[in-house]
């Protein structure tokens, strides 16, 4: 029998999960960052958007390096890389999200700790300023993994965390683009949620097709982590949820394998189980995460009529890397003692 005195740490050590006991110390931080994927809006990319989009990976990948580099957890570098994704409108993601044939938003948004698997999910949340916060606290604070709806915009409210009104998540150029999305599948358009700016846009709109943000992160206690956040498609059905929101399809972070944010179409990235598949090739197959990836993104997603999209990834060991089947994909990597990287070129 132990001394009483040692007891409460034995206890202490056997409660904490596995992999956060062996947790390493010291191992070389690193992130990767996405704002979707795509194909029209590289085949008529301008300097100027290019610029635009290239600043905003840039800012979101220095909040999530500040963190890392602070000595913070993956997850800390995921929440916050995202949040700034979020609030910027070029992306399709809380301010700036797509509207569904109503004309409304509904955003989803998921993340998830690879080092205890634990994992926090929100869909169709019309209110919530920063989505991945409010399925950060799903994770934290509530008994469950997905809160949806009016469910999940009251409990952002009980907590306190910011929310707004339609009009904050209104870009004019995200109406132009569902506007033109509804035309071309001969649905009316539904009334503007804010009156029409005196410059309002002209002339053909370049919609960006999958305009989801996502993170991966590994921090330096070798833990690991992802998220992702979306307005989802443009024009969809009120009530469709993509990909982004359900762990194991758009998100997946687990230390024994690799942490996933996928981009893309979402009823094929559902359908697939995209970033469990990718972690359990790791986990299983002993793939590299490239190998992975691109297995599941090239040889599953892309041989299907309309599976398009593509996946950050990093796992413990290895750093990150992404692979899409669309023309491009924004994205951002850095890791410890190296410089960011921006790439918004095909
Ligand atoms: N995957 C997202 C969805 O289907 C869309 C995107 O990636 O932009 O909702």
């Amino acid at each position: 029998m132990l001394p009483a005195v040692l007891r409460p740490h034995l206890w202490a050590l056997l409660a904490l999960p596995l992999s956060s006991a062996f947790a390493q110390q010291n191992v070389k931080w690193a992130v990767a960052v996405h704002g979707g994927a795509g194909s029209a809006e590289w085949e008529h990319m301008d300097k100027a958007s290019a610029d635009a989009y290239r600043a905003g990976l840039s800012k979101a990948l220095a909040a999530a390096v500040a963190k890392l580099q602070a000595g913070a957890s993956a997850v800390d570098a995921v929440e916050a890389g995202i949040r700034v994704l979020e609030d910027d409108p070029l992306f399709n993601a809380g301010r700036g999200s797509a509207f569904n044939a109503e004309g409304k938003n509904e955003m989803d948004a998921s993340i998830m700790d690879g080092a205890t698997l634990a994992a926090g999910a929100v869909a169709g949340v019309a209110t919530a300023k920063n989505p991945i916060s409010l399925a950060r606290a799903v994770m934290e604070r509530t008994p469950h993994v997905m809160l949806i709806g009016s469910g999940a915009d009251a409990f952002a409210r009980k907590i306190g965390l910011p929310v707004m009104p339609p009009s904050y998540f209104f870009s004019e150029q995200r109406w132009q683009e569902f506007a033109n999305v509804m035309q071309q599948s001969a649905r009316p358009v539904p009334p503007r949620p804010v009156p029409a700016p005196q410059s309002a846009l002209q002339g053909p709109v370049v919609p960006h097709r999958y305009g989801t943000v996502g993170v991966v992160a590994r921090d330096k206690h070798g833990n690991i982590a992802a998220g992702t956040s979306t307005g989802g498609m443009q024009g969809k059905m009120p009530g469709r949820v993509g990909d982004s929101p359900i762990i194991g399809a758009g998100t997946y972070a687990a230390n024994r394998s690799c942490a996933v944010s996928c981009t893309g179409a979402g009823e094929y990235f559902i359908r697939l189980a995209v970033a469990k598949e990718i972690c359990a090739l790791v986990q299983y197959r002993n793939f590299s995460v490239q190998q992975a990836a691109d297995y599941v993104i090239q040889k599953e997603v892309g041989v299907l009529k309309g599976g398009e999209g593509g996946v950050i990834v990093l796992s413990t060991k290895e750093d990150p890397i992404s692979s899409f089947n669309t023309l491009g994909m924004f994205r951002a990597r850095q890791t410890e003692g190296g410089k960011p990287a921006v790439i918004v070129e095909k």
